[in-house]
């Protein structure tokens, strides 16, 4: 990116740094009501937590889920705050969230990923938040997997005045089948931490992950990477959540996850070898999802040559294709007899697969 003067920038002190954990911002996917917005805080500062976090204007990708409780929110927070001490975050997306937010004394605003997507609604942000500089803002990577996206919304931000602001790692969306909700691609935010080294950096473990099983070993993969801290969603009762009820764990589950999360001091994350090895890993996962995809349009080419009584292999398309893949590898700078052995493995896979809907089903 030209222009850039993300490298100058500081990292923010947030509260409950002093001690031996990282950064740790916890609390509900939503405010859903002030009971629950109330009792998950109490329980959040019982064991420690010190910012809270809960989205009041939810963007969902999908109309007719919950929309959030909107406006009615903030006093519930507010509530927190007088309450139990602990800063307050929730997400803005819009000039008009930016206002009442900071009419509302909101500590901590986060800009969502879909938000961070589109720069002329960071750039109105930006501009609505010139002369604030005490909040503290947030900048979850942009949906799709485009650092210059991110370092384009943080620079707006630094540009603003915004001095105190930091960058969370949620993953991105990807086509094709994952394990996890969001597709970590980890060199993302390393080569972010490589350009602006000062700049504090969370991971967010739960918009990653989608399941509550991924929260912890996510969390942990995190602290080994140097990543400053976390975001985590927890609710008191995860299974009766109005969003994002998967990836939610309950106060006592965040409580036993900081117990048993090890921080290790002095791990670069700019690490060169864990660099290329964290992309090797994304390749592997990629290569994964793409051939799980593969075959399952092949197990459709099945049914359909079931369908139509036709032969399960057609030796002239084969040849066609490999033809096709050795030329496209040669392109590539793949070698010849190693494209050819990688297309006829998966190739034999494929007519076995067929096979077995032509036999079994
Ligand atoms: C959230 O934090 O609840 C949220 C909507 O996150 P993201 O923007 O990462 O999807
Ligand atoms: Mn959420």
């Amino acid at each position: 990116m030209t222009g850039s003067t993300l490298n100058e920038i500081q990292p923010i002190n947030f509260p409950g740094q002093e001690s031996r954990l990282p950064i740790v911002i916890a609390g509900p996917c939503s405010a859903e009501s002030e009971q629950q917005t109330l009792d998950t805080a109490r329980a959040l500062s019982a064991i420690g937590v010190k910012v809270y976090r809960a989205g009041i204007w939810k963007p969902r990708t999908m109309p007719g889920g919950f929309e959030g409780v909107g406006d009615q929110g903030l006093s519930w927070l507010q509530a927190v705050k007088r309450e139990t001490g602990m800063k307050v975050a929730t997400e803005v997306a819009t000039v008009e969230h930016v206002r009442a937010a900071l009419d509302a004394e909101i500590d901590i605003l986060w800009i969502g990923a879909r938000t961070t997507a589109n720069p002329f609604a960071i750039q109105n942000i930006a501009d609505e938040l010139q002369g604030h500089g005490q909040v503290t803002v947030l900048v979850k990577n942009p949906v799709n997997p485009d650092l210059d996206l991110w370092l384009g919304a943080l620079q707006r931000f630094y540009n603003a005045g915004i001095t105190r602001f930091g960058a969370v790692h949620r993953g991105f969306s990807s086509a094709g089948a994952h394990i996890y909700r969001n597709d970590p691609q980890w060199h993302i935010p390393f080569e972010l931490r490589r350009l602006a080294p000062g700049m504090t950096l969370l991971c967010d473990p739960s918009h990653i992950g989608g399941k509550r099983e991924f929260v912890e070993p996510l969390s942990q993969l995190a602290m080994d990477a140097g990543f400053d801290g976390l975001m985590i969603e927890s609710h008191c009762c995860p299974d009766e959540a109005l969003s994002d009820s998967a990836q939610q764990i309950t106060p006592d589950a965040l409580k036993s996850l900081l117990d048993k999360l090890v921080v290790r001091s002095g791990v670069p994350i700019e690490d060169e070898l864990a660099l290329l090895r964290q992309q090797i890993d994304d390749c592997d996962h990629e290569l994964l999802a793409v051939l799980a995809r593969r075959m399952s349009i092949s197990r459709e080419i099945g049914r359909f040559k079931k369908a139509n009584s036709l032969r399960v292999v057609q030796p002239a398309r084969y040849q066609d294709v490999m033809r096709a893949r050795i030329d496209e590898g040669n392109r590539l700078g793949l070698d010849e007899d190693f494209t050819q052995r990688i297309i006829q493995a998966i190739h034999e896979e494929s007519v076995s697969q067929q096979l077995d809907i032509l036999n079994n089903s």
